[in-house]
């Protein structure tokens, strides 16, 4: 599994950084990982195919995880001409956000009449799934419900695991979420202010050994974090960062 993070910036764009997406690729696969508002940008600067992508899996509703949507589809629709199935999934409640933020950018294009099939998957703790070859499951983090439910993911191919937290407050989901992975990929948004939807570094740290993975690296990381990141000894995340697994 190769999982290369497109996007590594919070919602604001912080270091002038991508809104949350990562390409994950295996056996072949590919998907991406949360699509935030400027992961048009992000894809365009780099060789991917999207047209090989089979599948958009989204941690939550909010703008920097899941606004490139509209324009990803409407990219497929008018410019690449995609014929390929589309694969969109993400929390219960995925199909009726999609044909929402598509209406809400562009007026009148939830009624467009695809080239491409899409099918909706809701992927829930209950319901694991397998997606681009991979099999997903969620774990339900501590965020914003008015944005869910908002959802971790393990993903799992060939042996490997990657963790990939969404956003979330400190919440023991992420200990099994983060069991035994190769690599967890977990936001850490502030530095020592504790929030009630985000993570701080000093909560991190208090609950670094609960978290069983063998490679932490931070993300979603707001301006005081980049600040401190220097000092820090975990693996951050950078736009264009490969993770090996
Ligand atoms: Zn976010
Ligand atoms: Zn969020």
């Amino acid at each position: 599994m190769k999982v290369t993070i497109l996007g590594s910036g919070d919602a604001f764009g912080s270091g002038g950084r991508f809104n949350t997406c990562l390409h994950v690729e295996a056996g072949g696969e590919q998907m991406l990982l949360d699509c935030g508002g400027s992961s048009l940008v992000a894809l365009n600067k780099t060789g991917i195919e999207r047209n090989r992508l089979s599948t958009l899996l989204f941690t939550h509703f909010h703008g920097d995880h899941f606004g490139g949507l509209p324009a990803f589809l409407l990219e497929a629709q008018f410019v690449s001409r995609r014929t390929q199935p589309l694969t969109i999934a993400g929390p219960r409640g995925v199909e009726q956000r999609a044909l929402q933020a598509i209406e809400n950018d562009f007026p009148g294009a939830s009624g467009n009449a695809w080239r491409f099939p899409i099918t909706y998957v809701e992927v829930t703790p209950e319901t694991p799934a397998t997606l681009a070859g991979v099999a997903v499951e969620a774990f339900p983090m501590e965020h914003d419900q008015r944005a869910g439910p908002c959802q971790g993911y393990r993903l799992q191919h060939g042996g490997k695991v990657f963790a990939f937290s969404g956003d979330s407050a400190w919440t023991d989901a992420l200990i099994p979420l983060s069991a035994g992975a190769d690599v967890l990929l977990i936001e850490c948004y502030t530095w020592d202010q504790v929030l009630a939807n985000h993570l701080d570094y000093g909560t991190l740290r208090e609950h670094r050994a609960d978290l069983g993975t063998k490679r932490i690296v931070l993300t979603h990381m707001g301006p005081l974090m980049l600040a401190h990141q220097e000092e820090l000894p975990e693996a951050r995340a950078h736009d264009g960062m490969v993770l090996s697994l």
